[in-house]
């Protein structure tokens, strides 16, 4: 059966990186990002995406209806599929962490893992990065939603017995082992071949 693994840390924590390394390094690991599948929308400018896209740009969020419509269509098919499920950016609401546990139910909710990284790194990793809604608003205003929208959803998953806390500092490679080790303590990981 597939089981679900939450990625939390605030935006500039470095959360895309290490699910793509996550993905690439061990057996039967999906990455799923609604960030990336917004964007995605929005370049394909589909009604959903051109819905998306103005409050992408100004560091708002979509709605929460609106997410977990794109979310419950990706996971349907990835957890017949018995992969690992790496979700990144999903919940960022405390409405859409109740959505995703009526998705996958109790036993397919592995755990969260916290990216943990202060502002100003994630300010710096951002500015380096450059993508089109990083601007300086954007990610004011992003970060600002972190800490009122996301933020209490760390004490969703630990009153629940489900977080692990990751150091998000230092390069990249560093991370990934601490990641790697936190994750391995949610579900089984074999190396790919
Ligand atoms: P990200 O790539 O995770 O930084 O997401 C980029 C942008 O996509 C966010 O600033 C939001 O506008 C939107 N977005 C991504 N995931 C969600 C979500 N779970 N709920 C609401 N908006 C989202």
């Amino acid at each position: 059966m597939s089981r679900v693994v939450v990625v939390l840390g605030r935006q500039g924590s470095g959360k895309g990186t290490q699910c793509d390394l996550l993905q690439q390094r061990y057996d039967r690991v999906s990455h799923v990002s609604t960030g990336e599948m917004l964007r995605d929308a929005a370049a394909s400018g589909t009604p959903l995406g051109r819905r998306a896209e103005a409050l992408m740009t100004a560091g708002d969020l979509v709605p929460d209806d609106v997410v977990c419509d794109v979310v419950a269509e990706r996971l349907g098919p990835l957890l017949r599929s018995g992969n690992t499920v790496l979700l990144d950016g999903f919940p960022r609401t405390p409405a859409q962490a109740d959505a995703l546990s009526e998705m996958v139910g109790t036993d397919g909710l592995a755990g969260a893992v916290l990216l943990e990284v202060g502002n100003e790194d994630a300010l710096e990793r951002m500015l380096v990065r450059g993508r089109a809604d990083d601007t300086a608003a954007g990610i004011a205003r992003r970060l600002e939603l972190y800490e009122t929208q996301t933020a209490p959803l760390v004490d969703w998953f630990a009153v629940r017995g489900l977080l692990r806390r990751v150091d998000g500092t230092g390069a990249v490679a560093e991370v990934f082992d601490r990641l790697s080790d936190a994750v391995a303590g949610l579900v089984t990981l074999r190396l790919s071949r």
